[in-house]
């Protein structure tokens, strides 16, 4: 299998009442063994709960991937909280941002001005902007998505796993206290 999506949390400050992790019994998914993929979707929950740990565990893969494999890895981030997105940035190859709230929304604009503003943050990275409609619809009309490959999304009961993915955990969930 060439890719896998390695959850790191359950923990998120959202509720969205579609959630694909309500309909997933995390206890009996896998805990990944070894890294020999070529691309690593982290996901939650909200991985960017914890942007070190995100960070700290991108570099690790990488660096595993070239000394057992001897390839290297993408590692992209799937994440619904902008406010980590810059912390990670230089760590990972790419972010899928999803906003969910009005909330999200204000947070991904100031994050979208800086980068913006220091556009060298986003040299050769892959930024792409999941909308649902009703997101989309409270970003201002003549904000600049020049840095972001926009997809317009709708919910997809149970979130099935691709035929060529895994879904993994790492042996430790993360949580806040
Ligand atoms: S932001 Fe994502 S992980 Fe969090 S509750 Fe919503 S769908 Fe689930």
């Amino acid at each position: 299998m060439e890719k896998l999506r390695l959850l790191v949390t359950t923990q998120c400050p959202n509720k969205c009442p579609m959630c694909c992790n309500n309909s997933w019994d995390f206890d009996k998914l896998p805990v990944v063994k070894h890294f020999n993929y070529k691309e690593v979707m982290i996901t939650g929950g909200e991985p960017l709960l914890f942007p070190d740990e995100v960070a700290i565990l991108s570099d690790a893969i990488r660096n595993a991937n070239m000394l057992a494999y001897n390839h290297e890895v993408s590692i992209f981030i799937y994440t619904a909280l902008a406010d980590g997105i810059l912390t990670v940035l230089p760590h990972v190859d790419g972010v899928v941002y999803t906003p969910h709230s009005e909330k999200d929304i204000e947070s991904f604009l100031k994050t979208n001005r800086a980068i913006g503003l220091f556009p060298e943050v986003a040299r050769n990275k892959s930024l792409r902007l999941n909308l649902f409609a009703n997101m989309k619809a409270l970003i201002p009309e003549n904000t600049d998505l020049s840095h972001w490959q926009i997809k317009d999304m709708v919910w997809i009961k149970d979130c099935p796993v691709p035929a060529n993915e895994e879904f993994k955990k790492v042996g430790n969930l993360w949580e806040k206290i």
